[in-house]
């Protein structure tokens, strides 16, 4: 067998860029990059460099296995399957299907989760979910409420056409590390950089001005923006009056509320909120970008509704390089939410609620009922697991153990399950607490579909074989169903990427040839002749009146503040080195060398005060609990504020789980805790 390139993505990120594998004998051996890809241009981040570290691990799972004592032993996969059914059955029988709960997973593709949730629903569970509960449900909600689709409005590559790029709670380049490529050519052609965050980061250097804000004062900031922006004449009026609806009431509230305030609340100089609001309104094409330091509040669905309220305002939405980019997770996590893995809705986006949402899929799937929602989003399935509410789970690919805010919380709901199965590549924290642990395969295993961040579909081959007696989760998933009773007879994704065809609108054109074509194609595509979309909401938002809804909302403060005990303000993110809970980037020896610990960053004028030197270790502690790490001295935060990288086991021992009421996403943002030199 000679050497092969075959076209894949990486794994991580939402960036969703493009790469080849060098594959020999069977084996991958090498990446290539692959220069003609839209997004990416053969360009990769230090994660996407490494993935032959993880796809080669050699601490892969091979087998299936079962928990015997405090330990695993092997076992068939006619055995794991049979235990899983039978888990599903026992329950269901004594308790009903309301006591299954599923997570579907962000790493895995289209066509899987498509599976899962739908094998969830015609078992007649509502509860299903995904990691998208942790970092973008205020998006599929807040932008959903504002402009009718939860999705980034425009692309990627769109953005070299902006004039003016407003980053706020985003730091792009480390979480995000492609997307600085489209930034950096929009400021060689002059665009300005407005970018708002607490710390200084390395895409605060990108900035032209940096707003310093307080940690969760966004929704100030932002509406000193716009007060600043409709007294100076700024405002879009005819973009206004012709395509939305709500600025009355908008402008009502607006009149009480000052620049003072907004500069004292945000701890940004009113000078400088001026400026960015006048460069932001004037560029004749501005774009904002925003991420997790924008969702993960306890106002985060209002968060977002303020940030595409003040593209509103000034008509930069529905045009290249105007519109609003929410900067999403995982490798699928916008195709994961598209496939209806979330207990809102059903796949497309269709209301759970909806009366309409059933008969549809009712008739789509030839069956005579199926649950209404919503059902308990996977902050609540861990409340309803403590109460003995939720008695079995099916976790695929998710690490809740590490990846929960509060995981002690999370530990406790899972320790009271009366059946845990997880389907995962790595035995993480999370599949060590399992009953069931099913072997799968990895992205470059199997065949199936991914949906970038900015709607972008595209479809890659199995390039090598999984190890050991790991299966593709689709096959998996299937053999579940078939044991349940249900008609499963898909025998290829492609199979599957043709019934996601038939239902869900949004993805209506995308047959296989066209989306294995390099670069795939973008939603909506609503048939076979459609070149997909680039940018949304260029004549009509996706509303049934065609009008965004601006919105009024107020600030709330945080779930917690400050206090005597807990002076200092924690806030999380990432670092551009790891990835989320790290199952697969701490595994990797060139990723770990360089960051293999966690860390805190500290002001030094709070280290003077502690006591702490650098590089000394020190105990964190929150409300929840305590966790160790290195001390790292530097002007990067502010007096009275540290920062923790959420990758490493530990950090989400003590981040706060208080709830955002709309979207269920816990302030991962915000915790007051104490720091204490270790003894
Ligand atoms: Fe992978 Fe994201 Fe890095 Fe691109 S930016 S190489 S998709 S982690």
């Amino acid at each position: 067998m000679s050497t092969k390139l075959i076209p894949s993505l990486c794994p991580y990120c939402a960036v969703g860029c493009g790469l080849y594998l060098v594959v020999d004998k069977g084996k991958a051996t090498g990446i290539e990059y692959m220069t003609e890809h839209p997004t990416s241009e053969g360009a990769l981040c230090p994660k996407g460099n490494a993935v032959l570290e993880i796809l080669n691990h050699e601490e892969r799972l091979k087998y299936p296995m079962k928990k015997v004592g405090d330990g695993f032993v092997r076992i068939s996969w006619e055995e794991a399957l049979d235990m899983v059914a039978q888990g599903m059955t026992r329950n269901i029988r004594k308790h009903g299907p309301g006591t299954l709960g599923f997570l579907a997973s962000s790493r895995c593709n289209n066509e899987e989760n498509y599976l899962l949730e739908k094998m969830a629903r015609l078992l007649g569970s509502p509860h299903v979910d995904n990691c998208a509960r942790l970092c973008h449900s205020p998006t599929v909600v807040g932008l959903g409420a504002v402009f009718g689709t939860g999705a980034m409005t425009n692309n990627l590559a769109d953005l070299e056409n902006s004039k003016c790029i407003f980053a706020i709670g985003t730091n792009f380049t480390e979480a995000h590390p492609i997307v600085t490529r489209w930034v950096q050519k929009a400021k060689d052609n002059g665009a300005v950089v407005i970018v708002a965050d607490p710390r200084i980061t390395s895409t605060s250097w990108m900035a032209d001005i940096h707003l310093r804000i307080k940690p969760g004062s966004d929704i100030d900031l932002l509406w000193g923006m716009m007060k600043v922006i409709v007294e100076a004449g700024l405002a879009d009026w005819e973009f206004i009056g012709s395509r939305t609806v709500g600025v009355d009431e908008l402008l009502h509230s607006l009149k009480d509320y000052t620049l003072e305030e907004a500069a004292g609340k945000t701890g940004v100089p009113a000078g400088d909120i001026i400026r960015a609001a006048k460069a932001y309104a004037i560029s004749p094409a501005s774009a904002l970008l925003y991420s997790m330091g924008i969702t993960q509040h306890v106002c985060g669905t209002d968060n977002v509704k303020s940030c595409a309220t003040l593209a509103l305002l000034c008509g930069h939405v529905g045009r290249p390089g105007a519109g609003v980019w929410p900067m999403r997770g995982q490798n699928n996590v916008q195709g994961n939410c598209d496939m209806g893995g979330m207990p809102e809705f059903y796949p497309g986006y269709k209301k759970s609620t909806d009366l309409e949402t059933i008969e549809y899929f009712k008739k789509g799937w030839n069956v005579s009922n199926l649950p209404m929602g919503p059902g308990l989003t996977s902050t609540e399935m861990n409340d309803a697991a403590l109460k003995g509410d939720l008695l079995f789970m099916y976790i695929i690919g998710e690490d809740p153990v590490v990846c929960d805010a509060n995981v002690k919380k999370t530990r406790q709901a899972l320790e009271s399950l009366d059946f845990l199965v997880v389907q995962e590549i790595f035995m993480t924290p999370t599949a060590r607490m399992a009953d069931v642990v099913l072997p799968a395969a990895a992205w470059a295993e199997k065949d199936g579909s991914y949906t970038s961040m900015d709607r972008r579909v595209q479809w890659i081959d199995k390039a090598v074989d999984a190890p050991g007696e790991a299966k593709e989760g689709m096959w998996i998933i299937c053999q579940i169903a078939k044991r349940m009773g249900l008609d499963f007879p898909y025998e290829s994704a492609a199979q599957v990427l043709k019934e996601i065809v038939r239902l869900v609108p949004q993805y209506k054109g995308m047959t296989l040839e066209r989306i294995s074509r390099m670069g795939g194609l973008r939603w909506p595509c609503p048939d076979e002749k459609h070149p997909g979309t680039d940018i949304l909401h260029t004549q009509r938002f996706s509303t049934p009146d065609g009008k965004a809804r601006m919105a009024t909302v107020k600030n709330r403060p945080p779930g917690e503040d400050v206090s005597p005990e807990y002076p200092i303000l924690l806030t999380t993110g990432r670092i551009v080195l790891h990835y989320n809970g790290g199952s697969m980037t701490l595994r990797s020896e060139s990723l770990n060398e360089r960051e293999p610990e966690l860390y805190v960053e500290i002001n030094p004028m709070d280290a003077l005060n502690l006591n702490v030197g650098q590089g000394a270790i020190v105990v964190v502690t929150t409300r929840r609990g305590m966790a160790e790490a290195k001390a790292r001295i530097t002007e990067k935060v502010k007096p009275g504020m540290v920062f923790m990288p959420f990758h490493y086991h530990g950090t989400n021992i003590i981040t706060s789980d208080a709830l955002d009421p709309v979207a269920k996403i816990p302030e991962y943002k915000i915790a007051a805790c104490r720091i204490e030199a270790k003894v």
